[in-house]
């Protein structure tokens, strides 16, 4: 199968591509997407525990402190609250909805008998977790503060510009799947704060959380899998088996949005966009 695009789309979005947005564009042959891409730098001349017996100059290393006030200079949050209306991260977001509104493969309108679908990750994907990390938890995540005071009561804002992107894709006749590593006791509360917020087509047959804490995983979904029966996989196979799942249940899926790499390795799915997000990072 093929989507309909044009090179200007994968032009538009590759020339945004340094601004973080997409990192793999194979726009019209899409299903061979090269995610081997989509590796953040992770080796170092020094290791944490010296084991490599090399050293590194301190100089080179980023000190946390000024790591800290760059992000959020990115956030325009001094105080540790990002604004919500005007940051460097804002624009960014605006420009990859601007692109992604004028991409071909996913608008003007499409066939709702083509089946096809758009997933999106729940965790500065969609749900904006930014005052949450810094403020509340100063960048030391913590799961208990995270799910009673937050995800629970349903606190999170939308990321910048992707309520207008979820909507109109969904408006465009796309299915719109939620795929989050959020579990199954925060689903309720998941889908509650989406549609708080203003997203309209996420729907409860189309919305996967991962199981509870030592619960089973669905032999349905995971079956065959390293997720099952034991629910030791890493979140590349838990999502990447989530979106074979739908693939099976006849959808084609054009596009899939995440802010971790782990949300887009492993395939199934035409197309893969990467949101900014420095403020933590997940194998
Ligand atoms: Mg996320």
């Amino acid at each position: 199968m093929r989507i309909p695009g044009t090179p200007r789309t994968r032009a538009a979005l590759v020339a945004t591509a340094s601004a973080a947005l997409v990192l793999s564009p194979a726009a019209a042959h899409a299903r061979a997407v090269d995610d081997t891409k989509l590796v953040p730098h992770s080796h170092f001349v020094m290791q944490a525990d010296g084991s490599s017996g090399n050293t590194a100059h301190g100089a080179t290393i980023p000190n946390i402190d000024i790591v800290k006030k760059t992000i959020r200079t990115y956030y325009n949050a001094p105080s540790g609250i990002a604004d919500k209306t005007q940051s460097p991260y804002i624009t960014e977001m605006k420009q990859i909805e601007a692109d992604t509104l004028a991409d071909a493969a996913l608008l003007p309108r499409v066939d709702p008998a083509d089946n096809k679908a758009v997933v999106f990750d729940a965790d500065d994907t969609t749900l904006w977790t930014y005052d949450m990390e810094d403020n509340a938890m100063h960048f030391n995540f913590d799961p208990v503060l995270q799910d009673t005071q937050w995800v629970q009561p349903q606190r999170f804002p939308a990321t910048p510009g992707m309520v207008s992107l979820v909507n109109a894709v969904g408006d465009a006749g796309c299915s719109v799947v939620g795929l989050t590593g959020r579990r199954d006791p925060q689903r309720a509360a998941t889908l509650g704060n989406l549609q708080k917020v203003g997203y309209e087509p996420f729907t409860d047959q189309l919305y996967f959380t991962k199981w509870a804490s030592g619960a089973t995983p669905s032999q349905a979904i995971y079956g065959g899998t390293p997720c099952y029966p034991t629910g030791n996989c890493t979140t590349i196979d838990y999502k990447s088996a989530t979106r074979a799942c739908v693939e099976r249940q006849g959808y084609r899926i054009i596009a899939n949005f995440g802010d971790q790499f782990s949300d887009l390795i492993g395939g199934h799915a035409d197309k893969t966009y990467k949101l900014p997000n420095p403020t933590y990072y997940l194998p």
